[in-house]
């Protein structure tokens, strides 16, 4: 998904488009509304991954909104039209 040390570099454009991409077909398959988005770190106090650089985008919202952009209402996909 990326690769990187999020505390020193900052994420390219590319980087965080195929973060979204891979968020909004893991959250569509499993049904994972975008709200439970988190980060490694919000579930160890062992790590600060993914890095401040990287968090940054989670803890706004940005990956969020753009998850739901990109997949749509997901908690909506498992119901009848
Ligand atoms: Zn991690």
């Amino acid at each position: 998904m990326v690769l990187g040390n999020f505390e020193e570099e900052v994420p390219t454009a590319a980087q965080l488009e195929a973060a979204v991409d891979a968020m909004a077909m893991i959250a569509a398959r499993h049904g994972v509304p975008p709200e439970r988005i988190a980060g490694h770190k919000d579930h160890s106090g062992q790590t600060v991954c993914p890095g401040r650089n990287l968090a940054r985008f989670l803890e706004n919202g940005w990956f969020r909104a753009r998850v739901e952009a990109r997949a749509g209402p997901l908690t909506s996909r498992h119901k009848p039209p």
